[in-house]
C-alpha cells in the first residue's frame, strides 16, 4: 500500500477520500519523465487506460508531441515541456523516470548533456520524490554491464565498463543514476525501483535514430541495403515494447527494489536479425558491411530469473511476432499514410 510506505496523504485522501475503495489503487497521479519518447509514450497509454492521472515531463530532444497527441483532450493528461536538468515542483504519487536519450547516435550527439541528464536530471527527480514522498522508478540499462565478461548477464554482475570511452556518458551516467537512487533509498528512506532494460523495439521508435532494428526496418522498406556493423556476429536480445511496459508496471507495483533485468532472452547475431528483417519485409534486401563503432559490446543477453520469480514477469512477444507490428507503423510513417501512426 502506497500510504504505508510514504506516510503522506494519497491523492484520494487529499480530495476527501470519496472514491470507492475498489478504485483507490488505480487512480494515482503519475509523472512520466521522457513520456513523449518511444517507451514512455507506450507506458503513458497503459497508465491512462488504467485510469491514472498522468503528467509527462519532456524536453522533446528525441521525443515527439505526436506520440502522446491522442491524450491531449483528456483532462487527466498533461504534458509539460521541461528539461529534467532543471528543478521542478510537482505533486504526484509515483515517478517513472525515463528522460534520457537511448539510442547511441542520440546520446553521443552531446555527451556532456547526456551525463548531465543522467546525473543532475536523476538527482532532481529523486529530490522531487523525496519532497513529496513519491515512489520512484529508474529506467537503467543493460549498458551498465558494459562489454560483459559474464554471459548471460545476471543482476549481481558488476559489469565491464570503460569509464573514459564514447559510450561512458550513457553507461557511466546510468550507473551513477543507480547509485543516486540507492543512496536516496538508504539515506532518505525513499521507496525506489530499478529496471535494467535490454534492447527494446516497437512502433513509435524514431525512424532514423541509428539503432539496429529501426535502421534495418527503415532500410528494407526504403529498398536500401541493411547496414551491418563489423562482422555482424555480435549479439543482442530484442524485447517488444509492450512486454517492457508490463514489466515496468509490475516492478513499480511490486514489493521489490531490484535491480531487475527486463529483456527478452532470445539472442540474435546482427546477421540473424538481418535475416529476420529480410524474411519479414523483403527477401531481396541486400546486406552491406560497415566498420563498427568504438566499444561496441560483443554480446548481450539477459538472465531474467529474478524478474520471473519475484515479479511474475516474462516477455510474451517473440521477435517474429513483434517485428511485423513495428513494420506496419514504420510503413505508415515512411510512406506518409493518412492513418494515425500509433499502434
Ligand atoms: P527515447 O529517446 O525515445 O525517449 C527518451 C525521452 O526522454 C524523449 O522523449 C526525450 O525527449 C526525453 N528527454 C531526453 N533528455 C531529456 C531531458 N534532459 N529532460 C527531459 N526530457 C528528456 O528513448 P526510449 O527508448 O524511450 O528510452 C526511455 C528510457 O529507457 C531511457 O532512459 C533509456 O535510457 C531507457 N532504456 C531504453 C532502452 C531501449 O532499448 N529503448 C534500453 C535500455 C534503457
Ligand atoms: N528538487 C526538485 N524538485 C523538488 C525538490 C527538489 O527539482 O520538488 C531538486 C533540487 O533542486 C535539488 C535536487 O532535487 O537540486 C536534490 O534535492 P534534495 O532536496 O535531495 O537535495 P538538496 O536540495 O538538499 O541539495
Ligand atoms: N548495428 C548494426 N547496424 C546498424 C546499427 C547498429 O549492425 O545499422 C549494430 C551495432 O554495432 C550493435 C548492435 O547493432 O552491435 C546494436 O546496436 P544499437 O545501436 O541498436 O544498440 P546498442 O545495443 O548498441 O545500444
Amino acid at each position: 500500500n502506497h500510504l504505508a510506505v510514504s506516510g503522506r496523504p494519497s491523492f484520494h485522501e487529499s480530495v476527501g477520500g470519496k472514491v470507492p475503495l475498489g478504485l483507490r489503487r488505480r487512480q494515482l497521479r503519475v509523472l512520466v519523465t521522457g513520456g513523449a519518447g518511444f517507451v514512455g509514450s507506450h507506458l503513458v497509454d497503459r497508465l491512462v487506460e488504467r485510469g491514472d492521472s498522468v503528467i509527462v515531463v519532456d524536453n522533446f530532444f528525441t521525443g515527439r508531441k505526436g506520440n502522446v497527441a491522442h491524450h491531449l483532450q483528456n483532462p487527466r493528461f498533461e504534458v509539460i515541456r521541461h528539461d529534467v536538468v532543471e528543478p521542478i515542483l510537482l505533486e504526484v504519487d509515483q515517478i517513472y523516470h525515463l528522460a534520457c536519450p537511448a539510442s547511441p547516435v542520440h546520446y553521443k550527439y552531446n555527451p556532456i548533456k547526456t551525463i548531465k541528464t543522467n546525473v543532475v536530471g536523476t538527482l532532481n527527480m529523486l529530490g522531487l520524490a523525496k519532497r513529496i514522498g513519491a515512489k520512484f522508478l529508474l529506467t537503467s540499462t543493460s549498458e551498465v554491464y558494459g562489454d560483459p565478461l559474464q554471459h548471460p548477464q545476471v543482476e549481481t554482475y558488476w559489469g565491464n565498463v570503460n569509464p573514459i570511452g564514447v559510450r561512458s556518458c550513457y553507461d557511466e551516467g546510468k550507473r551513477t543514476a543507480e547509485t543516486l537512487t540507492m543512496d536516496y533509498h538508504r539515506g532518505a528512506n525513499l521507496e525506489v525501483r530499478i529496471a535494467r532494460i535490454f534492447n527494446t523495439y516497437g512502433p513509435r521508435m524514431c525512424i532514423d535514430d541509428g539503432r539496429v532494428v529501426s535502421n534495418f526496418v527503415a532500410q528494407a522498406l526504403r529498398k536500401e541495403p541493411l547496414t551491418v556493423y563489423g562482422d555482424g556476429k555480435q549479439t543482442r536480445s530484442f524485447q517488444y515494447v509492450s512486454d517492457l511496459v508490463e514489466g515496468l508496471m509490475k516492478l513499480m507495483e511490486g514489493e521489490h527494489i531490484g535491480p531487475f533485468n527486463l529483456g527478452n532472452p532470445g539472442e540474435f547475431t546482427m546477421l540473424e536479425l538481418a535475416k529476420v528483417v529480410q524474411d519479414t519485409i523483403d527477401k531481396e534486401a541486400r546486406i552491406e558491411f560497415r566498420p563498427n563503432t568504438a566499444d561496441d559490446p560483443h554480446k548481450r543477453k539477459p538472465d531474467i530469473s529474478r524478474a520471473k520469480e519475484l515479479l511474475g514477469w516474462e516477455p510474451k512477444v517473440p521477435l517474429h511476432e513483434g517485428l511485423p507490428l513495428m513494420v506496419t507503423d514504420f510503413r505508415k510513417r515512411i510512406f506518409g499514410d493518412q492513418e494515425e501512426s500509433t499502434e
